[in-house]
Order: C-alpha cells, then structure tokens, then sequence
C-alpha cells in the first residue's frame, strides 16, 4: 500500500493560497517537509511553478559548470 505525505505531517495548516484548511487529499512535499493546500487544484498550482523553478535552477546550474 502506498504511503503516502500525512496530513498531520504537513507544516501549515491553512492553503497559501485560499486561507482555508488544508485537505488530506491535497499534499505535496516540498524541500524535504509535507505542505498541504485546500484542494487538488492549488496544489498543482504549486507543484507546477516549484517545478519549473526547479528545472530552471538546474538549468542555469549546469551553465555555470
Ligand atoms: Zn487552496
């Protein structure tokens, strides 16, 4: 059985982006930690922009090697 990121392992308890509780069904993991958000959508939201930030870096890492 998958196990998966843990409500309440997450470390903020209301959506960045809304305000409201964060959903169990709702979490992603961020530098290392549980972070939750209100809904599937704002989560995506955010796995979206740190991913492209992330290959970003990398890019820009690889440059300068
Ligand atoms: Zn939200």
């Amino acid at each position: 059985m998958p196990d998966g990121p843990r409500l309440e392992d997450a470390v903020n308890e209301t959506c960045p982006w809304s305000g409201d509780p964060i959903a169990a069904d709702s979490l992603t993991t961020y530098r290392g930690a549980v972070v939750g958000f209100c809904n599937p959508g704002c989560r995506d939201k955010f796995d979206t922009a740190t991913t492209a930030f992330d290959l970003a870096l990398d890019a820009r890492q690889a440059r300068q090697d």
